[in-house]
């Protein structure tokens, strides 16, 4: 019996809601199931043009174009949630009962539960990339800004930013896809367990009190009540299994509440890439404009997906041909990067510190010999560890026996496309860039090439703001 189910999950109140997309009520949803761009995505194939809701999206797509980039925060686009319409008893399913709802579609679902007990010693080398020189210039340098522009000046170039105006946020939902709500009075250590036990990466906040939804939870927020409450591994972390959600808000946001980030799925998905990229945010809910419901939610890989896809039918800019070196795309300075002998602890304060997704794991020589994501901390939950952050990065990365071995990287000479192409391949956020000897030269994650393909041509920077 795994510890997900010593007693916790048969006793898990309603603050745990599963719900199945095409099971919401409403407009959306019940529109959700027939769209055949959704379905494309999903399986992985182009569909034939001008079918399904596509054409109503084409329709919108004027508009749209018009009145981007909006003067208000984009994040405050979503109507009012929920107004008088709270989650109906069809959406809610028992937690057991929500592991056998898990649909193939949804692109959250790659979180195994089976994870061996870890632990271990070691520190961080922070500053190891930055004492050496830059091997590879910064995309801010002026040489490279101008060669990118250039490339932005000639014909097609803007082909993808067009694309992502032209079409909604309703076409790159899935079909059906699985979707955890929590209340915000679950307890935070419960709650975690439920992602894990669920296999996805975040969830909407429910708070009944107000009759919304107010936040997410993440593996990010995971590593947050971790960074904080934290002491050794011979300390109980109480507060983890005390602490409800809300509680946690209340501590940690100390009434600078954000409010939660969403979006139609009548809007653009150049405004989804511009929402997730300049709010520094990976889950974007799409709520329904009429009851309120979450639709699905969209991330940077589900877009570049969708775009890598559809892609291949649009005409492809001269920019594709070109290396990672010429154009510049991505991080090359200040990295954050993690020894394999540092403790996890060190890598959570890294996370917390830098606010990036991941972090190259190098040897003593500075070469890159695996990739600790924020995603990888989760399994800390899994394997009911997170009390043994003196545990090894490089020992928390071979216990990650599920996830992939190795570094996926990539060089300065290959092609925007084959990048792209790897990328989307792999379904990971971001590739490492290396040289020829394997030491660490940048990071190339969606954000920077969504940034570039999407909103660059539109002369916006949201990723530099
Ligand atoms: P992860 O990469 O771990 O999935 P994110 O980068 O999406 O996490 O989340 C960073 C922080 O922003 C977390 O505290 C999370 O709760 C919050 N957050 C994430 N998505 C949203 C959203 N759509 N609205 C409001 N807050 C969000
Ligand atoms: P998310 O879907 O939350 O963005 P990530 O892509 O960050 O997830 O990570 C998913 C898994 O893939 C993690 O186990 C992570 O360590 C691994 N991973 C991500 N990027 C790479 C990479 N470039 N090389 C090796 N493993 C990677
Ligand atoms: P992400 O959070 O991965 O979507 O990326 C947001 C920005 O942070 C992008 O410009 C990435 O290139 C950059 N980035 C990601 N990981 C790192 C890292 N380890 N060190 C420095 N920058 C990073």
């Amino acid at each position: 019996m795994s510890f997900l189910e010593q007693g916790d999950s048969a006793s898990w109140p309603s603050p745990t809601m599963t719900t199945k997309s095409e099971r919401t009520c409403g407009k959306w949803g019940a529109k959700a199931s027939t769209g055949t761009r959704q379905d494309a995505v999903e399986e992985g194939e182009p569909p034939v043009l001008g079918e399904g809701p596509q054409s109503r999206a084409a329709a919108e797509s004027t508009g749209l174009e018009a009145t981007f980039p909006k003067a208000t925060p984009l994040a405050q686009a979503a109507p009012s949630p929920w107004a008088g319409t709270p989650p109906t008893e069809c959406d809610l399913l028992h937690p057991a009962c929500a592991i056998s709802a898990a649909s193939s579609s949804t692109d959250d679902l790659e979180l195994g539960i089976e994870f061996p007990v870890t632990a271990g010693w070691g520190y961080e080398l922070e500053g190891l990339v930055e004492e050496r020189p830059a091997l590879c210039p910064s995309p801010k340098a002026p040489l490279l800004k101008l060669s990118w522009d250039d490339e932005l000046l000639k014909p097609g170039a803007q082909v993808y930013m067009h694309f992502m105006q032209e079409h909604t946020c309703y076409d790159a939902m899935a079909t059906s896809s699985k979707l955890v709500i929590f209340d915000t009075m679950l307890e935070i250590k419960k709650a975690f367990f439920a992602l894990v036990a669920n296999g996805v990466r975040a969830a909407p906040l429910w708070d009944s009190k107000k009759q919304s939804f107010v936040g997410m939870l993440t593996i990010t927020d995971f590593i947050l009540v971790l960074h904080r409450y934290y002491r050794s591994p011979l300390v109980q972390i109480y507060e983890i299994e005390e602490h409800k959600i809300e509680t946690w808000r209340e501590i940690y946001l100390q009434g600078f509440f954000k409010p939660l980030v969403s979006i139609s799925p009548n809007d653009s998905l150049f405004e989804a890439v511009y929402t997730l990229i300049k709010n520094r945010i990976h889950r974007l809910p799409v709520l329904d404009p009429v009851s309120g419901n979450v639709l699905h939610i969209l991330t940077h890989k589900r877009l570049l997906k969708f775009l890598h896809i559809f892609g291949s039918l649009l005409p492809q800019p001269s920019f594709l041909s070109r290396t990672i070196q010429d154009l510049g795309i991505g991080t090359f300075r200040d990295l954050a990067v993690v020894l394999e002998t540092a403790p996890l602890l060190t890598a959570l304060d890294i996370f917390v510190d830098r606010r990036v997704s991941a972090l190259p794991v190098v040897n003593e020589s500075g070469q890159v010999v695996g990739l600790y994501s924020r995603f990888d901390v989760i399994h800390l939950a899994a394997q009911k560890t997170y009390n043994h952050l003196d545990m090894s990065v490089g020992e928390a990365l071979r216990q990650r026996t599920l996830c992939l071995e190795g570094v996926l990287s990539c060089q300065p000479h290959e092609s925007l496309r084959e990048i792209i192409d790897r990328i989307a391949r792999e379904q990971v956020h971001r590739l490492v860039l290396v040289n020829e000897t394997q030491h660490l030269l940048g990071v190339i994650s969606l954000s920077d090439i969504l940034q570039a393909l999407v909103l660059s041509p539109a002369g916006i920077d949201a990723l530099g703001a």
